[in-house]
């Protein structure tokens, strides 16, 4: 406040000498003016005297005692003084006095050489003796700026107004910009507040006015934001509804068992899903929006994509599946499919095509396993009924009345007959186990009456020639639940072999024994035995082993895959072991109830 003060009484002080400069200035150019013209109308021997008389210069300067006079001069045209008169201590500069004038009355300020303060000097022509021209010269001194003493009082009473007055411009002041001040900390508040409101203040009127405006302008931003909010939220709600649909749509995609591309109307692919990266070893990310020759090495799967590289390739609907072997892993097989992606809303408008890719290798395997079946069943049935055939001719022709031809005729056809009985039943039963129409009858079975049965049966039979049987079954199995007609096909087999591939005087062993939660039945020989490399693949349809031994005694390779296959329907296994000239020996597993849940456990 101080400081203002003093700021408000140097501003009025320094304009004060202002304008008292300016009209000190003034007056003294009137007072100039004036005194030129009056003494150019005087005589010219009243200016400059003959006798020693005193002048009118005389008189000039006595009359301005205490005031800025400085001196008063006539000079003739060429310069030269001819009367003059000066303040008490001045003397006139030579250069002043030469100085060429015009003829006619004016005024000018000079700086005499010497002096601090500036000169104003006026002149007028006059009429000197003889008629010559003379220049009339008053000089003052330009006024002083600045304070007297004279004047100190009344600096001193404005310095009090000023120091009086300031506070109370102050308070007003305040009063004035209080309700800026309000409205700046309503408006801070607000903002901390991170609200967006009406500024509550009483201001003076143009104040009011302005504040009423600027809260109207509010209250207008208000309802835009309002009005932008609602817009985003709908926004963002549509975002995240398309998000969910599409991420609902790539999920499923993805949970899809094939491989899956999108390719949108000019071909390029836009989706593809994980199992693609699985069949083709190429990643979504390395196939998307990318020219297939760049990442596909199948010639098959670049020529099929490339008749949908232009838009109007993509709406011809070719129906047709392109089966091909995979360059990287040519064991597989795989299928490719195109569907075309219509509009839902305008018929007949196609947006792209979905690509299905599907793995058929172990469709393509079994295809093949069929038609080697049906060849290899062909030509098992051709053999007996060729040697059918012959022993008939036979029997019908000449030889026919020899008996023991005929007796060894009627051998051959009934081991014929009985083989080709085994090969027809196990090859149907086969076949029914994978149509998946051999249904089990399970029931609660005596196994150790069951097992007793199917041994006494198949030693007895005409089979087991010279060989030594031997059972050994606990005094007590649990029951447990089995087909046993379809259970007594898979011993009956592991029987058989025992038989058919021992020595005279060979040895065939059938046991059983029980742990807690399984039964182990052993088919047991002292045989030919099996090769470590045929042990492997004994279990295959129609593989049978290249010794000469095995050869020589007939069979068709279905005995052994269809025995495992019944055991496993059982939920059991089926296993070997054998030395090579040795014997083998086959090992089924059955689980009893407690067995098969700890097994899903
Ligand atoms: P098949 O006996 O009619 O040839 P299988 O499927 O029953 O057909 O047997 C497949 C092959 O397993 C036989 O050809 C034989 O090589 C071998 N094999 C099966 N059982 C025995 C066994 N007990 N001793 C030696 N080899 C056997």
């Amino acid at each position: 406040m101080i400081l203002a003060s003093l700021v408000v009484i140097f501003v009025l002080v320094g304009l004060l000498f202002s304008f008292q400069h300016r009209g000190a200035t003034e007056d003294l150019r009137m007072r100039g003016v004036s005194l030129v013209r009056v003494l150019a109308g005087m005589p010219y021997e009243q200016l400059v005297p003959d006798s020693a008389a005193q002048g009118a210069l005389g008189v000039l300067r006595a009359s301005q005692e205490n005031t800025d006079f400085a001196y008063a001069l006539v000079t003739d045209a060429k310069g030269q003084v001819l009367a003059e008169t000066t303040a008490p201590g001045f003397v006139i500069p030579q250069s002043l006095v030469l100085e060429d004038l015009s003829n006619w009355q004016g005024e000018r300020t000079l700086s005499p050489p010497g002096y601090d303060r500036e000169l104003i000097e006026f002149y007028a022509p006059i009429i000197g003796a003889n008629d010559s021209l003379a220049n009339l010269r008053l000089g003052f001194f330009s006024p002083v700026y600045g304070p007297t003493l004279q004047q100190l009082p009344f600096f001193a009473t404005l310095a009090l107004v000023v120091f009086m007055l300031t506070p109370l411009f102050y308070v007003m002041l305040r009063r004035e910009i209080q309700p800026l001040r309000d409205a700046n900390r309503e408006i801070s508040q607000l903002m901390s507040d991170g609200q967006f409101g009406v500024v509550q203040i009483h201001a003076s009127r143009e104040l009011g006015d302005f504040m009423q405006r600027f809260n109207q302008f509010i209250e207008l931003a208000k309802g835009r934001i309002s009005a932008l909010e609602a817009e985003q939220a709908a926004l963002q709600t549509s975002t995240k509804l398309l998000t969910y649909r599409r991420e609902r749509i790539q999920t499923v995609l993805q949970a899809l068992p094939d491989a899956v591309m999108v390719l949108d109307e000019s071909g390029e692919i836009t989706f593809a899903n994980r199992k693609l990266e699985v069949l083709l070893g190429v990643s979504a990310e390395d196939i998307m929006n990318k020219p297939t020759l760049t990442w596909c090495q199948d010639p098959a799967v670049s020529c099929f994509l490339s008749q949908y590289n232009t838009a109007a390739a993509s709406k011809a609907f070719d129906d047709s599946t392109v089966r091909f072997n995979l360059s990287r892993a040519p064991e597989r097989k795989l299928a490719m499919k195109a569907y075309p992606l219509f509009s839902p809303r305008e018929a007949g408008e196609i947006y792209g095509n979905l690509v299905v890719l599907r793995d058929v290798s172990r469709e393509a395997q079994a295809e093949q396993g069929r038609t080697n079946f049906v060849a290899h069943l062909a030509h098992e049935l051709k053999t007996p009924l060729h040697t059918l055939a012959l022993y008939s001719e036979l029997l019908l022709g000449p030889d026919g009345k020899n008996k023991s031809v005929r007796v060894d005729a009627c051998n051959v056809i009934h081991d014929e007959v009985e083989r080709l009985s085994a090969l027809v039943s196990n090859m149907l039963n086969i076949t029914k186990m994978e149509a998946g129409s051999l249904s089990l009858d399970r029931q609660r079975v005596r196994l150790r009456d069951l097992l007793e049965d199917v041994f006494n049966h198949i030693s007895k039979s005409s089979k087991a020639g010279e060989l030594e049987f031997e059972l050994s079954l606990p005094r007590e199995l649990s029951a447990v639940s089995v087909d046993k007609d379809v259970l007594r096909i898979a011993l009956n087999n592991l029987l058989s072999n025992a038989i058919k591939y021992s020595e005279p005087g060979g040895k065939v062993m059938f046991s059983a024994t029980e742990t807690d939660d399984a039964i182990e039945i052993r088919v047991t020989d002292t045989g030919l035995g099996i090769a470590v490399e045929d042990q492997e693949r004994i279990f295959e349809k129609f593989y049978r082993s290249d010794d000469e031994d095995v050869r020589n005694r007939g069979g068709h390779g279905l005995g052994l895959p269809l025995a495992k296959d019944i055991i496993e329907l059982h939920q059991g296994q089926l296993s070997v072991e054998s030395t090579p000239g040795e014997g083998a020996e086959f090992i089924i597993i059955l689980y009893k109830e407690a067995g098969l849940v700890q097994q899903a456990i």
